[in-house]
């Protein structure tokens, strides 16, 4: 069984609830990856081995305890990157 990062998830949870809610910002994969490893990489990893069913547990667990924190890291890596656009 492989590890597995849930911030993965919860990061792109909420990245989509963002983008949603945000139709000026450019949703292109290249910006997506760009503040995904942006965010990852400002946060500490959770791998996890378990199975689906334990992991969902955790994904909600880590969504309720870390998402102030997450949303906040997103808001400044999305702030950058409308100030220094990875393009055109
Ligand atoms: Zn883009």
């Amino acid at each position: 069984m492989k590890a597995h990062n849930i911030m993965e998830e919860i990061v792109k949870n909420h990245l989509d609830d963002i983008m949603a809610n945000r139709p000026q910002l450019c949703k292109c994969s290249k910006c997506i990856e760009e503040i995904m490893s942006r965010v990852l990489n400002n946060l500490p990893a959770r791998y996890v081995t378990t199975d689906s069913g334990a992991m969902y547990t955790l994904i909600e667990q880590v969504k309720v305890e870390r998402s102030s924190e997450i949303l906040k890291e997103l808001m400044k890596v999305i702030e950058g990157l409308q100030k220094y656009p990875v393009h055109q």
